[in-house]
């Protein structure tokens, strides 16, 4: 599948623009979401080139699967979540804007609702 280098994940990963980073290792990038539907709104990404999960090898997917599971222990302590609800697009029918593969973590509370 064909990964577009100037997607707006690739300019953060090569610090072209920037973003309040909050973990990063060898494989992966965790950074604020710039318009939050829930406080603690994160994204994780791989640091490879990956359009989406169609497009994702094994070895991508353990290690973004493996900081998602990191990051949304860390934010049930850090935001007193209740849950955490992830979300993910593959393609824009199936709602994807940017075209480099990530996870949206989410902190929640018991009876709130995400914003628009
Ligand atoms: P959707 O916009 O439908 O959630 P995606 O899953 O492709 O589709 O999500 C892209 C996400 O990237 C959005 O939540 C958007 O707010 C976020 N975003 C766009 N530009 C930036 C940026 N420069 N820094 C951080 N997050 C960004």
């Amino acid at each position: 599948m064909n990964y577009d280098t100037d997607n707006i994940f690739a300019k953060i990963l090569r610090g072209e623009i920037p973003a309040t980073r909050v973990y990063e290792d060898s494989e992966t990038l965790v950074f604020m979401d710039i318009m939050p539907r829930a406080d603690g709104h994160i994204l994780v990404i791989p640091k490879t080139p990956c359009r989406n999960v169609l497009d994702a090898t094994p070895d991508q997917l353990t290690a973004v699967m493996k900081t998602v599971q990191k990051m949304s222990r860390a934010l049930m302590s850090c935001f007193d979540a209740d849950g955490i609800t992830l979300q993910q697009f593959n393609e824009a029918a199936g709602g994807q804007e940017v075209f480099h593969l990530h996870f949206h973590l989410l902190p929640r509370q018991a009876g709130d609702h995400l914003r628009a």
